[in-house]
């Protein structure tokens, strides 16, 4: 593979601590992964195998986090359902300017919305997969604390089974 920029050969690094930006969110960390980087510093990339499935584990990292839904978080469950925002709403029984403040983070999502838009996520995802809901779902749902500071999610690539655990944001700085 070779750079866009200056068509230097790319340089195959391991990645412990990639910041995941691309998935639109600004909190989730990939581990054990491979990145492409120039050698003249027009930035890297990461390699991501079976991205789908990441977004899916993400998303799902996403539903049983303990901090409260950002709302970058709301609009990443909803692109992952590949629902338009009218129809989420529709779906949500709120009007669309209210779901598009809350994806803005222009307005905070209260705690029992909170909730809300993770169970119906779930629930919807389910369906369209057309596998039953896991049977830990009271137990995470209600441990979490709207008080909590905001968490990094990092996943951990490296072996065939991808596993995410959760960190304090502000502990991200020093990684
Ligand atoms: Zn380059």
């Amino acid at each position: 593979m070779k750079c866009e920029t200056c068509y230097a050969e790319l340089v195959v690094k391991r990645a412990d601590c990639y910041h995941y930006a691309e998935s639109g969110l600004s909190n989730v960390y990939l581990s054990g992964i491979e990145v492409e980087d120039c050698p003249n510093g027009h930035g890297e990339s990461p390699r991501i195998p079976r991205i789908l499935e990441l977004h899916e584990l993400i998303a799902d990292a996403v539903c049983l986090k303990p901090s409260p839904l950002t709302g970058a978080e709301a609009r990443f469950l909803r692109k992952e359902l590949g629902m338009k925002a009218k129809d989420w709403a529709a779906y949500l029984h709120i009007d669309a300017a209210t779901l598009s403040r809350w994806e803005n983070g222009e307005q905070a999502i209260v705690p029992m919305s909170d909730v809300f838009l993770r169970t119906s996520f779930l629930l919807l995802r389910a369906s369209q997969n057309g596998v039953a809901l896991r049977d830990d779902l009271r137990e995470k749902m209600t441990a979490i604390a709207q008080q909590q500071e905001e968490q990094a999610m990092i996943v951990n690539s490296s072996k065939k089974k991808r596993a995410v655990s959760f960190r304090p944001l502000s502990e991200m700085a020093y990684a």
